[in-house]
């Protein structure tokens, strides 16, 4: 698979667009505001057809624009831990406006999921079979998909190029995401990709030799 990567929103995070080998399928994880006008205009020009918006987690900056991919044509998957603030995020809006006054009404759109998706559970899209791993800790439904046949993994919030995602939020734990990340994203082959929610790709291996946070 083809994979691109832009960081967008507020809090440059990142919208995956995934492309199958057939050049026809694709899928986007995440949808940071913004992505919509920037990926469904190239999924136009390059006549691919889109059929997935995987979302790694619940929080507005990974979630904000899914509701575009959806009427797109898009299947919406995430976890149910994360349905409130999936499916009602007008809800959080004075949480969120808290910490970007800037935000408008037409920030906010909920979206109604097709498919919860838990921990052992796998998916097929774009030819390709993805693997689900349950990371909470940075947020109650944070997911990992996890491509053996690409050795890769998209895994939100959970992990980043040397750090892990903050705690501090609501429902934040870190014993909880320590936990996520030695058992399920450590557990991973060493040369898997990392492929997280800001900032650039890392390796489960150069991860676990020199992650400050997350020793194994
Ligand atoms: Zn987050
Ligand atoms: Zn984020």
């Amino acid at each position: 698979m083809k994979i691109e990567v832009w960081s967008l929103g507020p809090f440059e995070t990142n919208a995956y667009l995934l492309t199958a080998e057939n050049g026809k399928d694709c899928c986007v994880v995440d949808a940071p505001r913004d992505a919509a006008k920037t990926l469904l205009p190239e999924i136009k020009k390059r006549g691919l057809k889109l059929t997935h918006i995987l979302i790694t987690h619940g929080h507005w900056d990974h979630m904000c624009d899914a509701h575009a991919f959806a009427t797109a044509g898009a299947q919406v998957l995430a976890h149910k831990d994360d349905q409130q603030l999936i499916e009602n995020i007008k809800a959080y809006r004075s949480r969120y406006e808290s910490m970007m006054p800037f935000l408008t009404e037409s920030d906010f759109h909920s979206v109604k999921v097709n498919q919860w998706l838990n921990q052992g559970d796998s998916f097929e899209a774009i030819g390709l079979n993805f693997e689900v791993r349950h990371v909470p800790g940075h947020c109650p439904g944070s997911l990992l998909f996890y491509s053996a046949q690409e050795k890769c993994a998209f895994v939100g919030d959970a992990i980043f190029k040397g750090s892990v995602g903050r705690t501090d939020l609501p429902n934040g734990n870190w014993n909880e995401l320590l936990k996520s990340i030695r058992t399920q994203v450590y557990t991973l082959p060493e040369d898997t990709v990392l492929l997280p929610g800001h900032g650039g790709k890392t390796t489960v291996g150069d991860e676990k030799k020199s992650n400050p946070y997350a020793k194994p």
